[in-house]
């Protein structure tokens, strides 16, 4: 089964596709991961994205379908895929298709982790963590004793710049901007599965595995094969 997996900060789709990715044997491809590696490692197109991403712009489309087609193609053909981040544009889901139609591995479905923007603002920009011994903390639902400091050491708690209120609504306006032209490219093409994020990680990952079991029994029939 290969299935393209998105949700807005803070709706767990790290964590999700890890859980799944175990699951069902599928490899987890985290766009963020591989595109940090190419960059890192010197490559041609790891450089050319390097040299956008200094000067402060984004990395054009095909660059990164450059480097995410070849770290597909670079699977087994009989393991599932999850794509996590990936393809985040109408153009970048165009080229996917046409290049994993050429590899023959079609995608199955699109499953999308959702929920309320005020929920996701709140678990974001609860997000504390000590920089001493690195335990984290949430300001509603996992708070400290003493307001601040780290119950372990007693350190200064810190936010990350992203997880500050401001900058998580902008991440999310920016990923609704950036992903529902993406959904309504796919929703005449593939099933889309929505799971509703709100619902404690667990809860979701039942849910989620729930569905994902039903269209991967209804792939294996019409493929014979248990991927
Ligand atoms: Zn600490």
């Amino acid at each position: 089964m290969r299935i393209v997996l998105m949700g807005p900060p803070g709706a767990g789709k790290g964590t999700q596709a890890k859980r799944l990715a175990e699951t069902f044997g599928m490899v987890h491809l985290s766009s963020g991961d591989i595109l940090r590696a190419e960059r890192s490692s010197g490559s041609e197109p790891g450089r050319k994205m390097k040299s956008y991403m200094d000067a402060g712009e984004l990395v054009p489309d095909e660059i990164v379908v450059a480097i995410m087609a070849e770290a597909i193609s670079a699977q087994p053909a009989e393991k599932g895929l999850i794509l996590d981040g990936f393809p985040r544009t109408v153009p970048q889901a165009e080229a996917l298709d046409v290049q994993l139609s050429a590899l023959a591995r079609p995608l199955d479905a699109v499953l999308v982790i959702d929920a309320p923007d005020e929920l996701l603002v709140e678990r974001v920009a609860g997000r504390w963590s000590c920089p001493q011994c690195g335990r984290v903390y949430h300001s509603r639902y996992l708070a400290p004793v003493r307001a601040g400091h780290c119950d372990t050491c007693g350190a200064e708690l810190i936010q990350r710049p992203d997880d500050a209120e401001a900058v998580v609504r902008e991440r999310l306006d920016a990923y609704h901007r950036q992903t529902a032209p993406v959904i309504e490219y796919y929703r005449s093409r593939r099933p889309i599965i929505q799971a509703d994020g709100s619902a404690g990680p667990d809860e979701v990952t039942r849910l989620v595995t729930e569905a994902l079991a039903a269209r991967g029994a209804a792939w294996q029939g019409k493929h014979g094969r248990g991927d």
